[in-house]
């Protein structure tokens, strides 16, 4: 028999496709819905969830990376591909090959990938990125035109998007600045719109721009963390007015199971540091998960874990290969027994945005570590 891993990611399928299908329910059928699945889809695996939400009518698909869009082709992937970060002068047989659309900003990178698509008697589809305040890629606004009329005298190219980002739409407090933003980005279009008449698709909108924003939608949305089922600032609330229909359910879990319990006296140090020292008789529990599997070093003496459906807390230090957990209030466990340390077990629940508050850090963050480090399981 083969030895499993303790430790196991599972994703639910299911879940991921019904929460592409209300966003699309959401935003109605005449927004297209770019599926982020940059970064391995946030953990959740990139073939799997691109596979997936393609069967759930997703047609169009955001990576940040060249490779991961010949990845995507490669396990046969239909549908357009946008490449959010673009690429560069040694991806171009690549991305014509393989169809893919890259986002462009940089005029090097245009004419050298015109040449090589005029070369090979293709055309192929670029978005045009513009910077209206996120300060990270794009062009600025004022040079817009000029790049606009050099791709559409360029062969081999073809504008088929313009696009932008916001910077602070999950900010509450900040959505005057995200206003500013959209108005911009919609003058920026205004002035595009007599010569290109309509054919490119607009879109600025992340999750959190598309949840509290609806006017932000445009043409295109490109929700990614919403797909994996969690709130870009961990309130499902405040999507009530903008997306009253909207209904996101977690898609990954993580596992791991108890591999020794230990019953100790008052006084006894648990875990390097002896960080923890017991203040009564007590029930540890030792699992078999630590940094290195992305339990992070910083859940140490915060984090919660589930056992029997009942909450346990970690005590000391997290190692690199193992967590203690304090299990004196539960009931009777074992050795073998599961343990949730992210999702449901019975009427509990631990969800990426409380391990992110140990953390830290953001949801995000969270899926990304768990789903990278360890073997996934799709259920
Ligand atoms: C990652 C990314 C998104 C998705 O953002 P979420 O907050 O996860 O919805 C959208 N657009 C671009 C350009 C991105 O890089």
């Amino acid at each position: 028999m083969e030895a499993l891993p303790f430790n196991r990611v599972e994703i639910d399928i299911a879940a991921l496709q019904d929460n592409f299908k209300s966003i699309q329910l959401t935003v109605g059928q005449q927004v297209r819905v770019m599926a982020v699945v940059k970064s391995d889809a946030y953990g959740h695996g990139l073939v799997a969830c691109a596979q997936a939400i393609y069967q759930a009518g997703g047609r169009t698909f955001g990576v940040a990376e060249v490779w991961e869009g010949v990845a995507l082709r490669r396990s046969g992937l239909q549908g357009e591909i946008v490449v959010l970060l673009g690429g560069s002068p040694e991806s171009y047989d690549e991305i014509i090959k393989h169809k893919l659309t890259p986002v462009v900003y940089d005029v090097e990178f245009i004419t050298g990938l015109s040449n090589a698509a005029a070369g090979k008697n293709t055309e192929v589809r670029v978005h045009l990125k513009v910077d209206v305040g996120m300060g990270r890629l794009g062009v600025l606004p004022a040079e817009v035109e000029s790049y606009v009329s050099l791709i559409r005298r360029l062969p081999g190219i073809s504008l088929s998007g313009l696009l932008s980002h916001f910077p602070v739409a999950d900010e509450i407090g900040s959505s005057e600045k995200t206003q500013d933003q959209l108005s911009y980005f919609r003058s920026v279009l205004a002035r595009l719109e007599t010569k290109e008449a309509g054919s490119v698709v607009a879109h600025i909108a992340n999750s959190a721009a598309l949840l509290y924003f609806p006017d932000t939608r445009l043409d295109m949305i490109r929700p990614g963390i919403s797909l994996y089922g969690y709130y870009p600032d961990a309130s499902p609330a405040r999507a009530k007015t903008a997306a009253p229909t909207l209904k996101l359910q977690p898609v990954m879990s993580f596992k791991t199971r108890v591999v020794q319990i230990k019953e100790l006296g008052a006084g006894c140090g648990i875990s390097y540091g002896h960080t923890f020292v017991t203040r009564r008789k007590s029930r540890i529990a030792v699992l078999p998960v630590g940094y290195a599997d992305g339990y992070l070093r910083k859940l140490s003496n915060r984090a919660e874990v589930l056992i029997g459906g009942r909450r346990a807390p970690v005590c000391g230090r997290v190692c690199m290969n193992a967590t203690m957990v304090d299990i004196t209030e539960l009931p009777p466990a074992h050795t073998g027994d599961e343990v949730v340390l992210l999702g449901r077990q019975g009427d509990a629940v631990i969800t990426a945005d409380e391990i992110a508050k140990w953390m830290d850090t953001i949801s995000y963050e969270v899926l990304c570590l768990f789903g990278t480090f360890n073997e996934r399981v799709y259920i």
